[in-house]
């Protein structure tokens, strides 16, 4: 077998089934998506030369010729795309036919630029994006390597290699994607490289599909809107809400996040006064700009807080964090008691 650690595409396939049902069961539809696993980050860049140098005159040709399981394979809603070195050219041809339909336009510049614009840049300039939720070609793009990486680096924060795991239970888990809240993790301690493969793939599938769900216009409402839902929906998706040990994490995420936007008012008044030294307000000013994200998954956690003993709605979570900004969250953070 290949680098192919932690059975990563078996669990990315079987992620992304499972919330593809959990959705349609939650009653929530997303029209048309279709997944590419991108194998490494380095294949933006190749991609990016091969566009730029790609004979015209020939691509019309073989756009004229196409393959049609090539055609059928990249236009499937239901089944995954997997991008690697050795079909990289393959998958430009279909991805330009698909643009050229979809744009209904022979003008390869502009689909080459729509590709650029919308796929291989923004996902190449945001080197942490473990995904890229594509709203333009209805596509959900995750990238291998990265998910690797951030998957070893849980492991680590979390000591997973030292502590022990005495059957079943629900831990917290601290993750890249968050710097203020844990998020629960049932496990039943067998194999947990692989509970963490499984539960870091189903938040950043989420996390992309939430974007789908709420598609809002300014990037902070949208990165908000996005967490918050990847959060409610991996917790309600496991069934995790039937467990004491989840309220507790939840519990003790309120209260972090209480510290986290009071740094917020302390940072204002520092600023205000003048007295923060440059070097200490770029550091805070880096921990803070992942404030949209980490705003949304507390707020997330108020949420479950509130309806504890009750049904949890996911329709009715959608339309709650579709109508509120990052700084609603700040003063509802800030007048919340967690319940006892
Ligand atoms: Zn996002």
């Amino acid at each position: 077998m290949t680098t192919n650690k932690y059975g990563l595409e078996d669990i990315i396939r079987r992620s992304y089934k499972e919330s593809k049902e959990y959705l349609k069961r939650a009653g929530i539809e997303i029209k048309g998506i279709r997944l590419r696993v991108l194998e490494s980050s380095d294949l933006l860049q190749e991609l990016y030369d091969m566009i730029k140098t790609y004979d015209i005159d020939k691509l019309k040709q073989e756009l004229n010729t196409i393959d049609k399981s090539l055609l059928e394979q990249i236009s499937n809603y239901d089944d995954i795309y997997i991008i690697s070195k050795e079909n990289l050219r393959e998958f430009y041809r279909g991805e330009m036919y698909l643009l050229k339909q979809m744009y209904n336009t022979d003008d390869t510049k502009e689909l080459n630029n729509k590709i650029l614009k919308y796929i291989v840049l923004p996902i190449k300039e945001n080197e942490h994006a473990d995904g890229s939720s594509v709203s333009q070609t209805e596509e959900i793009y995750i990238i291998k390597d990265r998910l690797k990486k951030h998957i070893d680096e849980i492991l680590k924060l979390n000591r997973f290699d030292s502590i022990n795991i005495n059957g079943s239970s629900i831990i917290g888990v601290k993750s890249p994607l968050s710097a203020v809240i844990s998020t629960p993790l049932y496990t039943e301690g067998k194999n947990i490289e692989e509970d963490v493969t499984k539960f870091y793939v189903g938040n950043v599938l989420l996390h992309e599909k939430g974007h789908r769900i709420v598609g809002r216009k300014k990037w902070d409402d949208e990165e908000f809107s996005a967490s918050a839902l990847q959060y409610i929906m991996y917790i309600d998706m496991y069934d995790l809400l039937k467990y004491q040990e989840t309220y507790k994490i939840i519990k003790e995420n309120i209260i972090e996040c209480k510290k986290y936007v009071e740094t917020f008012a302390l940072l204002g008044y520092h600023i205000v006064i003048g007295d923060l030294p440059e070097s200490k307000l770029k550091y805070v000013v880096g921990v803070l700009k992942e404030a949209p994200y980490e705003l949304g998954e507390c707020y997330a956690n108020i949420i479950i807080d509130r309806n504890r003993n009750k049904n949890l709605n996911i329709k009715n979570v959608v339309e709650e964090v579709k109508n509120l900004s990052p700084l609603d969250a700040i003063k509802e953070i800030i007048r919340y008691e967690p319940k006892r």
